[in-house]
């Protein structure tokens, strides 16, 4: 397929983020998802799912950087990880980047979307498949969490927006799943969108965060194709309060990896919230 096309993502509804395809490289209805992958001039490789961007080759380092380093580079000992969702493997390709982690296991919906991102993204997903620390499992991450034995030190959800098979990872059930899985001193980290266009689904999920750990932040990530204004994520923990992660500390934790976006000082300040995304918290802690 090719010739130039338009491609919209169509996640918020009224405001549209437009590509300029230089070429449709697939389309396919998965089991889960409706998936396209198109070439852009400045993003390189992007992918589509139910009409959101995902991933594209350009930006991907900024938003898997921030959902890995900042929890592990927080943690004494994250021996332990999980990740919830991720089908592209970017996040376990930051994640692995740490040798104190012993095992990663990846929890994914669709086994296309993973297969997929595997031949379509292997400039920087290949050492993953390579690592005997990682494995997959294909399954629902709530169902999952509500079942497994398993435990986790760090456990990261990388999960599409909350509607269709991604809302589960937003339900307040889920959080008290994440919650029974983690060790004690565990960290568990959310995507929870932009909420300048997602105050709605800010609220909802930091409402639910909050009445389930005791220690519930956002921190920020600015992503060119996640578009609206800074993206937050979340962070929940029973016992680590990010605001007492000594920067000297995450220096030494992460001093053997490379890094195009995060850094010691950076993580730090990713807590630091504008006024406007601050009152939202505290609104959806007071719920
Ligand atoms: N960075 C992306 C974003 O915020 O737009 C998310 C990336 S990753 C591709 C999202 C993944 O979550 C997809 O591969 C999707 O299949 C998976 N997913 C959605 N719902 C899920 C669920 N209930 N359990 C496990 N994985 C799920």
């Amino acid at each position: 397929m090719s010739g130039r096309t338009t491609f919209s993502e169509t996640l918020h509804g009224d405001v549209l983020l437009s590509f300029t395809a230089d070429e449709v490289l697939h389309e396919e209805a998965t089991e889960h998802h409706r998936l396209e992958l198109i070439r852009n001039a400045v993003f390189g490789k992007v992918l589509l799912l139910d009409g959101a961007v995902q991933v594209t080759s350009a930006d991907e380092f900024m938003y898997h950087e921030m959902m890995a380093h900042v929890p592990l580079a927080s943690h004494p000992d994250p021996a332990d990880v999980l990740i919830i969702g991720g089908g592209d493997c970017g996040l376990a390709e930051e994640v692995l980047k740490h040798n104190r982690v012993k095992s990663l296991t990846q929890v994914e919906i669709d086994q296309s979307v993973l297969d997929f991102s595997r031949r379509h993204f292997s400039e920087f997903n290949a050492p993953v498949f390579e690592d005997p620390r990682f494995e997959v499992r294909i399954a629902d991450g709530a169902a999952f969490a509500a079942q497994t034995e398993d435990r986790f030190d760090v456990a990261i959800v990388d999960s599409t927006d909350p509607t269709g098979p991604g809302a589960a990872l937003f339900a307040p059930s889920f959080y008290a799943n994440l919650k029974r899985i983690l060790k004690p001193g565990g960290i568990a980290v959310t995507q929870n969108g932009v909420p300048f266009l997602q105050r709605d689904e800010y609220l909802a999920a930091f409402g639910a965060l909050a009445t389930v750990f005791r220690h519930v932040q956002s921190y920020l990530v600015t992503v060119p194709t996640y578009f609206g204004g800074h993206m937050t994520l979340g962070w929940a923990s029973e016992d680590v309060d990010p605001a007492n992660v000594d920067e000297a500390v995450l220096a030494k934790r992460t001093k053997d990896i490379s890094t195009h976006y995060y850094t010691p000082a950076h993580h730090r300040a990713a807590f630091v919230l504008p006024r406007y995304i601050q009152e939202l918290l505290d609104e959806a802690k007071a719920r």
